[in-house]
């Protein structure tokens, strides 16, 4: 067994640990691990500081998961986009695959409560599915691994899993969406890094939310999976109590980019039955882009997006940078909210478009667009 499993194996994954550990009262704990998984490991709970603190929140079960808030348990509609079991296709050209039920650790404000870590919803007798319906969209050149954690499989099955996409041949580039980097470092071995070289493109995008969560071993993972040609992003999602402050937010950017994570997506907490108290008012998350634009690294700088209810898809939002306009001018605001203006040209007007260019056949058979001389010379 390797050391990563070794360590899941030792989790804290019971409504008796939860009374034993953490004296919570029997009946509470027995009601919420029914509604939701259970499970820390050793690493991840060892970056607990205190009682409540960041990474608590986010681990240990909580009695306002329990709330009657009236909220949807699939808000992202991703159930009504799901062609397959283990497929949702919202936008043109790629999909989430869902490939496990698994995580190293359930987190207290996942969005997909209804499906994570129930394995008669997602399982390995979808995957051939969901290979399937991949092959036969031609559409889709972009497949993001999810569940779950797909870094749960071992690695013979997710080799097998990647060889089966790599043999579709619209399947231009693949994402691992993994949390193992943040909550469980020791899954990423030299024997992972070394079996997915084999498959590149392939892009991590991981999962880290609070400062503290970036150790050493996390940096380690990071710069293996890095080393092994996987562009890494994170995606974090905003909450009360872990990461609604510039100044920590500021700080977790910093230290993914000395990880060499690049931020990807700042998410908006997903309106998702059970997890009401992680939500934050949406201009919080202003607030915060507010203070990171302009006051660190571009690279820093994530896009903060919501993920509309309905299945919408992610819709970013900015603060307001434009003031208003002066006649032809744009009235815009800095990072330090001084004013400058921009002299902005004339809107064309309707009707006066460039024409769309039709391609046109080379001597070579492949087409080509026709260059602007070329087209003005033909045209005048
Ligand atoms: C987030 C998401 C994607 C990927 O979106 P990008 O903006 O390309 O990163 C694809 N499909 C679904 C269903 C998603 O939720
Ligand atoms: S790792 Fe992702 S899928 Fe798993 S519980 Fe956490 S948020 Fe949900």
């Amino acid at each position: 067994m390797e050391l990563w499993q070794e360590l899941l194996r030792q989790s804290v994954d019971s409504a008796k640990d939860l009374v034993d550990r953490f004296g919570f009262n029997k009946e509470l704990a027995e009601r919420l691990n029914s509604l939701f998984h259970i499970r820390i490991n050793p690493y991840y709970l060892s970056l607990i500081r205190y009682p409540g603190d960041p990474i608590w929140l986010q681990c240990i079960p909580d009695a306002r998961e329990l709330e009657h808030d009236g909220l949807p348990e699939d808000p992202l509609a991703e159930d009504s986009q799901s062609p397959v079991p283990s497929i949702v296709h919202r936008y043109p050209d790629r999909v989430l695959f869902l490939t496990t039920s698994q995580c190293s650790m359930y987190c207290r404000f996942c969005t997909r409560k209804r499906k994570v870590g129930d394995s008669s919803k997602i399982n390995m007798k979808y995957i051939q599915d969901g290979i399937d319906y991949i092959a036969k969209h031609p559409e889709v050149r972009d497949v993001i691994l999810s569940g779950g954690d797909p870094l749960m499989l071992t690695d013979y099955l997710l080799e097998r899993i990647l060889k089966g996409l790599r043999s579709i041949p619209h399947v231009e580039i693949i994402r691992l969406g993994t949390k193992m980097p943040c909550v469980l470092p020791q899954r990423i071995t030299p024997k992972l890094c070394k079996m997915i070289r084999k498959y590149h493109p392939i892009y991590v995008n991981t999962h880290f939310n609070h400062p503290w969560e970036c150790t050493p071993e996390a940096k380690r993972a990071c710069e293996m999976l890095a080393d092994a040609g996987c562009p890494v992003g994170n995606q974090a999602v905003l909450m009360k109590g872990v990461n609604d402050d510039p100044d920590v937010m500021l700080e977790l950017m910093r230290k993914l980019l000395a990880m060499r994570v690049r931020p990807y997506y700042l998410y908006q907490a997903d309106a998702t039955k059970g997890t009401n108290y992680f939500r934050t008012p949406v201009s919080k998350g202003l607030e915060i882009m507010d203070k990171l634009r302009g006051h660190t690294s571009g690279l820093a700088i994530p896009y903060f997006v919501i993920d509309a209810p309905g299945g919408g898809g992610k819709i970013p939002l900015l603060p307001q940078y434009v003031i208003g306009r002066a006649g032809k001018n744009i009235i815009l605001r800095n990072y330090k909210y001084e004013i400058f203006t921009y002299p902005d040209l004339e809107e064309e007007p309707l009707g006066h478009h460039p024409p769309v260019e039709k391609p046109f056949k080379r001597k070579n058979g492949r087409s080509q667009r026709k260059s602007e001389t070329e087209k003005a010379n033909l045209e005048f």
